[in-house]
């Protein structure tokens, strides 16, 4: 298997690929922390790091025969953890800035729990950055867009599938940024942090452009985007789901509409980030025969 355990800090085409896949392969990605492993105490605070290296993420990782249009399927098989993460708040970040200070918290993960003062919780460890090279320049990995990046979803644990769109030759696939677990809206600006490993298995599929990452859990399917407010990432959110459900249920968009006010869920990734965007989901269940993306 091969192992992919360089790190870049944008997604870009100018990305050198650290690693060539077949489609079916499965990788193993070995991804540092969102500070690149500069947090070793809580004496350390936020505002004392070097955040140019923050977000790393582990690859790009060439597929092989990806083109532009064509969709990347990331099934996440397995995430394993450090044995020790932390979290933090940071000086005028979050919606209770003003009450708090900036705080570093070690966190021990001892047999699958995380610690916390005086209480334990199981851990449920996700992937916070992931995505494909941008058509054109390079992002920063710690920002998120219709690419992927750091979209900060929670739902991104072991037995989910990401799909993501390919915009340049290749695809260039990465991601990184671990938590061992993390609320809806990481309000304080952080996760449990934490270094660690994930096995992942990419398949292509030819010719199926999509517009923003779809995630496809065991029971729902989501559409991922990110907006300055939340109009702004609803309404991206719903147009792509109805566009992929269309085909799928022969539905037209009227009937789409009432079926997402009565059943849709419109849910929270990430939001407090120093550019003041909301990454979001918005989903749907899953339902037998209507799938919204093939299987590959
Ligand atoms: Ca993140
Ligand atoms: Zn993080």
């Amino acid at each position: 298997m091969q192992i992919v355990n360089q790190s870049v800090l944008t997604f870009s085409a100018d990305n050198p690929p650290f690693a060539k896949a077949a489609s079916g392969e499965v990788l193993k990605f070995v991804t540092m922390d969102c500070f690149s492993g500069q947090l070793t105490s809580a004496d350390q605070l936020v505002h004392h790091l070097d955040l140019s290296t923050a977000n790393p993420a582990a690859g790009p990782v060439y597929i092989e025969g990806a083109l532009p249009g064509d969709l990347l399927a990331v099934d996440i098989l397995d995430i394993a953890v450090a044995d020790r993460g932390f979290a933090c708040a940071i000086t005028n970040k979050g919606p209770i800035a003003d009450l708090t200070e900036a705080r570093t918290k070690i966190i021990p993960i001892e047999d699958g729990y995380a610690r916390f003062n005086d209480l334990c919780w199981p851990i449920r460890p996700m992937v916070g950055v992931i995505g494909t090279a941008p058509a054109e320049g390079s992002i920063a990995c710690g920002f998120c867009g219709d690419h992927g990046g750091n979209m900060d979803n929670r739902l991104i644990q072991k037995g989910v599938r990401v799909y993501l769109p390919v915009r340049v030759e290749g695809a260039l696939l990465q991601l990184g940024d671990l938590h061992a677990s993390m609320g809806d809206g990481e309000v304080s600006g952080t996760g449990i942090e934490i270094a660690g490993e994930v096995l992942a298995r990419v398949q292509l599929i030819k010719d199926c452009p999509i517009h923003w990452p779809v995630l496809e859990t065991a029971d729902r399917w989501y559409v991922n985007t990110v907006a300055p407010d939340y109009d702004g990432a609803i309404f991206a959110a719903c147009r792509e789901l109805a566009r992929l459900m269309e085909p799928a249920y022969g539905w037209d968009a009227t009937d789409i509409l009432i079926y997402f006010s009565l059943q849709g869920g419109a849910e929270i990734n990430q939001s407090a980030r120093p550019n003041k965007m909301l990454t979001f989901r918005y989903g749907v269940p899953k339902l037998p025969g209507k799938r919204l993306l093939p299987e590959a």
